[in-house]
């Protein structure tokens, strides 16, 4: 899987690339990255990006022209010219495995996914970041200033993402945070296969439903759950000690511990991933003990 980055700051991305997970997927080939410097598309003496809003404001656009030029280097053609009806539109990509809608579709026929990391984005997801390892290829445009021309977005771009609801003075930030986050996803880059299962977010294998003991297969990957807490040497810490469980070699009290933890910790502070979670009915009976109520529910009902 090749990632390209469009920037203004082709040094800011050195540092990134040559530490932990992401040097060792390229160092290993299972990734590859290209940075193109936006002003090498530029054609006069002072190399220039920007230029004032029209209408008046405050600060600057990144003119149109060095991005297409950018872009068409890297065989992106506007959108008109690859006889997209609705270039103002930027299309939905996949939220959930299996329902690929118009985006995907598009983006699969090239194997490319051309993307602005915009604050005005649609927020960039583990779900988004598992649908993106899809890809042949994902361009990341950085904007600065104000932003990026318009027509840039309506042209050329399939999405535009944001990585949070805050605004950074630079799309180069939320690149390389998309680029981790997908490149730790792409098959090999973990030492372990399945610990992008087991973390935060992660997806269970709908292809198993329980596994040799029994046990089910939802309690196995997180299942759309935050992760249990992890406990490490030594033993006690400023007088607090690992939980007793952890250190009795019983694995099937572990792994229940460890589910009723990613329960409790999701419902403290993230209960709005319990609606959308893969959870059995154990898991169901824990969270309403722990005084959980699925939205619906009249205050005060147990779970029948
Ligand atoms: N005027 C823009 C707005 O209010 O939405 C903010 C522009 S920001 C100062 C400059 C660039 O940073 C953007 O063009 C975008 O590439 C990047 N950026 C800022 N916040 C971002 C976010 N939350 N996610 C992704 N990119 C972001």
């Amino acid at each position: 899987m090749r990632f390209e980055i469009i920037t203004i700051f082709p040094e800011f991305f050195s540092g990134f690339f040559e530490h932990g997970v992401v040097r060792r997927a390229l160092k290993e080939g299972l990734v590859s990255v290209g940075v193109r410097d936006l002003r090498e598309f530029t054609h006069d003496r002072h190399r220039t990006v920007d230029d004032r809003p029209f209408g008046g404001g405050e600060g600057m656009v990144l003119k149109p022209e060095p991005l297409a030029e950018a872009l068409e280097s890297l065989g992106i053609a506007a959108k008109a010219e690859r006889g997209l009806s609705s270039p103002t539109l930027a299309p939905e990509i996949t939220l959930k495995d299996g329902a690929p809608n118009s985006g995907v579709e598009e983006a699969a026929r090239t194997g490319t996914q051309v993307i602005l990391l915009s604050a005005q984005g649609r927020r960039f997801t583990q779900a988004v970041a598992r649908e993106l390892t899809r890809r042949e290829r994902v361009i990341l445009v950085c904007g600065r200033y104000e932003g990026v021309d318009e027509r840039i977005n309506s042209l050329y771009c399939d999405m535009e993402l944001s990585i949070g609801d805050y605004v950074l003075s630079g799309g180069e930030l939320a690149a390389a945070v998309v680029m981790d986050a997908v490149t730790r996803l792409v098959p090999g880059v973990l030492g372990n296969e399945a610990s992008s299962e087991f973390e935060s977010f992660g997806i269970m294998d709908s292809a198993i439903s329980t596994d040799e003991t029994g046990i089910p297969r939802s309690q196995h990957g997180s299942g759309g759950l935050l992760d249990y807490p992890h406990f490490t040497r030594p033993a006690e810490f400023k007088g607090m000690v690992t939980p007793e469980v952890l250190l009795n070699g019983d694995h099937q009290q572990i792994r229940r511990w460890r589910r009723e933890q990613q329960l409790r910790k999701t419902l403290e502070n993230r209960p709005d991933l319990l609606e959308q979670a893969e959870l059995c009915d154990e898991d169901r009976r824990m969270l309403v003990d722990l005084g959980w109520r699925p939205s619906g529910w009249p205050v005060g009902r147990r779970q029948p």
